[in-house]
């Protein structure tokens, strides 16, 4: 038995949703979080806020609202700055969510600088977030993709970095953590080896941003991308972390209002950065939502949020080998975050979902957005159960208890 953090269960009571029962009185046991999270009710609170006390638009208009809804909207940018320890909020561009922070830096950066023959290198495991605006690329300018492969434990092969990475390699890109395997690459590594070769190194912090402490200055990444939704925020909001050197050599990828500075019929100047890549009206109330979410993140400290998950995901995998017929990717608890992806010998990932949801547990089935990842596993789908700050050791224990009621269902 896993012995219950206190702090969670003052942690639940900040969740209007997890209040929710479902099909027939059942309390919800929500597993989804690598898919999106949860709200506090401050988060909540903060967007009703804005739309109640001072909806205008910003950086336009001087008028009161107007005015405080710019400095709660800046604000935001640079509390995502300093949690992530950029320089300043000029390398905070926000976007709808991680896969446009992603076709930015693929359409923007790699337009303006990779030409044909050019090597991109990127890992097995990569959300099609991450893998699509690549074979784009491939397409369009003649690129050549190259991948980091991924072994039996699902970890990336790391003896191959050097042999992948050379002075053709002009961008590398990886996951820092994966949505499937739960795996934590090593990205600090691995972005050396792309400076060493002059390359550009861009993260996907989709998963790690929300759930451990992110470092862009430790990690040396010149991009990192993350989605507000999946860290308490709200949807319709994402991030791309730029260094500011590589971020001024970066094109946007949407023109018109609130991205200029001047234009007049012949010439048009671009704003400032973060504003250059946030064309027309941008997310304000998401902004605002995703300051909240960070507050609250803040509030927990990051740390805590790592160390609760990692306890969580190491009792799932323990309590997990109870079942002879379940297959688990990724590697041992200690190099994963909290997800955990697994198969059983005879009922099929959809089906045992369903099950799972008839008894109020929430999981998620089918190919994660990682479907050459499904390839190399040689399986269409997994069933997923993935993990947050208010999850707690009883929740996988009805994670265990559906599990078995499933496989009677079944026998
Ligand atoms: N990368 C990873 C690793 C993810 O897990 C996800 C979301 N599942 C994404 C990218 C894409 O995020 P979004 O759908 O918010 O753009």
């Amino acid at each position: 038995m896993m012995k219950m953090d206190d702090r969670v269960l003052e942690i639940r009571k900040d969740f209007p949703v997890l209040n929710r029962v479902v099909h027939d009185g059942k309390p919800l046991v929500y597993l989804d979080n690598a898919a999106t999270s949860q709200k506090p009710a401050s988060v909540i609170q903060a967007i009703s806020d804005y739309y109640s006390g001072y909806n205008a638009n910003v950086h336009r208009g001087i008028h009161q609202l107007s005015l405080e809804a710019s400095l709660a909207y800046e604000e935001a940018h640079q509390k995502v700055a300093d949690f992530i320890h950029a320089r300043g909020m000029q390398e905070v561009v926000f976007t709808k969510n991680t896969t446009e922070a992603a076709n930015v830096v693929a359409t923007g950066w790699g337009r303006r600088h990779l030409k044909k023959g050019d090597e991109v290198v990127l890992t097995q495991m990569e959300h099609h977030s991450n893998f699509v605006p690549w074979w784009w690329l491939e397409r369009q300018v003649g690129i050549v993709r190259k991948y980091i492969e991924v072994d039996d434990q699902g970890l990336l092969k790391m003896e191959q970095v050097d042999d992948l990475i050379t002075d053709k390699t002009k961008l590398v890109t990886v996951s820092a953590m994966s949505n499937v395997l739960g795996t934590i690459n090593p990205v600090k590594e691995i972005g050396e080896a792309a400076h060493d070769h002059g390359a550009v190194f861009m993260v996907d912090g989709a998963q790690s941003v929300p759930h451990t402490p992110v470092d862009v200055r430790d990690i040396g990444c010149d991009f990192l991308l993350f989605s507000g939704h999946k860290m308490l925020g709200p949807t319709g909001i994402g991030v791309l972390y730029g260094r500011e050197e590589v971020l001024e050599e970066t094109d946007p990828l949407i023109f018109g209002g609130e991205m200029i500075k001047r234009v007049t019929f012949d010439e048009v100047r671009f704003n400032d950065l973060p504003w250059r890549f946030e064309g027309g009206t941008p997310v304000i109330a998401q902004g605002i939502g995703l300051s909240a979410a960070v507050d609250y993140l803040n509030g927990l400290g990051m740390d805590w949020v790592a160390r609760h998950e990692r306890a969580l995901v190491t009792y799932a995998l323990e309590r997990l080998e109870e079942f002879p017929n379940l297959t688990i990717y990724g590697p041992p608890a200690h190099q994963r975050g909290g997800v955990v992806s697994f198969n059983h010998e005879t009922i099929h990932a959809h089906d045992l979902s369903t099950l799972l949801d008839m008894e109020g547990v929430a999981v998620r089935a089918g190919h994660h957005c990682a479907q050459p990842l499904m390839e190399l596993l040689q399986v269409p789908a997994t069933t997923r159960a993935s993990f947050y700050i208010y999850n707690t050791p009883d929740e996988v224990d009805a994670l265990v208890a559906a599990l078995k009621k499933a496989e009677e269902v079944f026998a």
